[in-house]
């Protein structure tokens, strides 16, 4: 029914593990040529090994929020994979730090990977995108911040809202190029970063979700690859959010049915 993206070259932040290696997944067992990136050089070959049999896919490790390290990351997969046709700027780090004791460094590290590098990443594979001809941008960002909020995170909801105005400015300059640029808005999502913050965390985030589970990271992974797809190619500047519907209920008691 949609067109086949066999063969499309893609580039995955954070691939190594979660979500991204979700998306790295769904895309690589659709025929695409997948290059995933991370700083974790084990997390990155274990990420390899998991997912060939899915596909095509290497590594490389590249800090988003260093510029240099975008531009290698470009530069390779220009080398591996002859262009860049699809980003998924991904890479993205949930501390926790309330607002009255947040330091220079809590906000600079989130803000610098999240919002920073996503900028970073999409400045770097420009010319790729652009030489493509339907060169397709997917950035990870969430509902906390654009949507919610939650304790604890005030500067991870600024830099995933952050994302959004970013978007949408670089939909207009990018369209020129006949390049797309999108967003997902996961809810909570089983990932590695997620199980981190606690089965407490988990439990009460699964009660909050009307279909009283957290999402998993291939579900992620085919909102991307639709918004990668020929078909939308109309489809700029936009948001999907995929959260089991977690943002809907009015109340607590909303969820009793
Ligand atoms: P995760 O399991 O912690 O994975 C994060 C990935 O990003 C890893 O591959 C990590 O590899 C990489 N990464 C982190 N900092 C990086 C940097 N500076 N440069 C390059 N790569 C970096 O996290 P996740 O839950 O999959 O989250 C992925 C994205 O989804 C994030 O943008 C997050 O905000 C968003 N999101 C997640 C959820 C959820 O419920 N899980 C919900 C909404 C949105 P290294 O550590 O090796 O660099």
């Amino acid at each position: 029914m949609f067109t086949s993206i066999a063969g499309r070259a893609v580039v995955v932040t954070g691939g190594t593990r979660g979500i991204g290696k979700g998306i790295a997944r769904v895309f690589a067992q659709s025929g695409a040529r997948v290059l995933i990136t991370g700083r974790d050089e084990d997390a990155a070959k274990a990420a390899v090994a998991d997912l060939s049999a899915a596909g095509d896919v290497s590594y490389l490790l590249a800090d988003v929020s260093v510029r240099a390290d975008c531009a290698r990351m470009a530069a390779a997969a220009v080398d591996r994979l002859g262009g860049i046709d699809v980003l998924c700027a991904n890479a993205g780090i949930f501390p926790d730090a309330r607002l009255a004791d947040m330091t220079d460094e809590d906000i600079d590290t989130v803000l610098g990977t999240n919002l920073r590098g996503s900028i970073l990443s999409v400045q770097a594979c420009l010319p790729a995108l652009a030489a493509s001809g339907h060169g397709r941008v997917v950035l990870t960002s969430s509902i906390t911040g654009p949507i919610t909020g939650f304790p604890g995170w005030v500067h991870y909801g600024a830099s995933k809202a952050g994302q959004l105005g970013f978007m949408r400015t670089a939909a207009i300059e990018l369209a020129a190029d006949r390049i797309t640029i999108n967003a997902v808005l996961p809810g909570n999502v089983l990932t590695e970063g997620l199980a981190d913050l606690g089965e407490e965390y988990i439990q009460s985030m699964t009660a909050s979700i009307p279909l009283r589970r957290l999402g998993t990271v291939e579900e992620i992974g085919y909102a991307a690859l639709f918004l990668a797809t020929d078909e939308a190619a109309y489809i700029t500047g936009q948001t999907i959010v995929v959260d089991g519907g977690q943002v809907l209920p009015e109340s607590l008691g909303a969820l009793d049915g």
